[in-house]
Parts: structure tokens; C-alpha cells; sequence
């Protein structure tokens, strides 16, 4: 984890995102806290990797299906631009914490990558972003 990553506002981005996929699914899913080992949904904060926001790995629980969430919240190892974005600015850092733990939460519920680059379910995977530069996919934006 980098410096400016602290561990309680990487915290605050999982509980946040959990808390998003209940609203999300009209509370038909609920998270609450639980020990490791009883856990059907885990998270853990990894160091930096290839480039890598976050995975998710299927774990077996009793005969449960759960999922263990990996979150890399050093943004230094994501590429250059989006390092240096990130390095001085907390709220960019936050935000990129915030969007990888919706995103591998969203795989730990059973969802898969979409096509479509406005949905969070879309997968970044070699997406190069420099700061300054205009999303490959603007005119599908509003302004
Ligand atoms: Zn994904």
C-alpha cells in the first residue's frame, strides 16, 4: 500500500461498495460482518501486480459458493498515468479504490464483464488512460 492509501480509507471504500450492491439489489443481498473463516465474501488488500486493479477467486464454503476479493490499493503499479494522477490527488486515489472494489464485488456476486464501457461491470483490461487524454468512447457520454 502506498503512503497515501490508509488503511481506513481503503476500508471505507469496501464498505462502501458493499453497501452499493445491497441498494443495488433492493437489499435482496446483505453483507454483514463476519470472521475469515465463516466469510462467503472476503476482501484483501494485495500489494500492486502487473498492472492489475483487483481480481476475484471463487472459494468454497460448507456447500456455499463465495468469493475472495483482491484489491491493490497502490496505485503506483497501475501504469504511469494513472500513478502519477493518483499520487497527488486523494480523491482520485479514493476513487480508483472505491470503483476496483465495486467491480471485483461485482464478480463475487456472479456477475461478468459487459461490452459496454459506462457500466461498472466493464473490464479495463489494457485500457491505457493518460490524464489530460479524451475517453476513446466520449460521444457515448453526456455532458
Ligand atoms: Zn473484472
Amino acid at each position: 500500500m502506498d503512503a497515501g492509501a490508509s488503511p481506513l480509507r481503503v476500508r471505507r471504500g469496501a464498505r462502501g461498495a458493499l453497501g452499493a450492491w445491497q441498494r443495488a439489489t433492493g437489499n435482496r443481498i446483505t453483507f454483514v460482518p463476519a470472521l475469515e473463516d465463516q466469510a462467503l465474501v472476503r476482501v484483501y488488500w494485495v500489494p500492486a501486480g502487473a498492472g492489475q486493479y483487483g481480481e476475484m477467486k471463487g472459494l468454497r464454503l460448507g456447500g456455499a459458493r463465495g468469493a475472495a476479493v483482491f484489491i491493490r490499493p497502490d496505485v503506483a503499479g497501475l501504469g504511469t498515468g494513472i500513478a502519477a494522477a493518483a499520487r497527488d490527488d486523494t480523491l482520485m486515489r479514493d476513487a480508483v479504490v472505491y470503483l476496483t472494489c465495486v467491480h471485483e464485488l461485482g464478480h463475487a456476486v456472479g456477475l461478468t464483464h459487459t461490452a459496454d464501457v459506462r457500466d461498472i461491470m466493464y473490464s479495463w483490461t489494457g485500457y491505457a488512460w493518460t490524464p489530460g487524454a479524451s475517453c476513446p468512447n466520449r460521444s457515448t457520454y453526456s455532458t
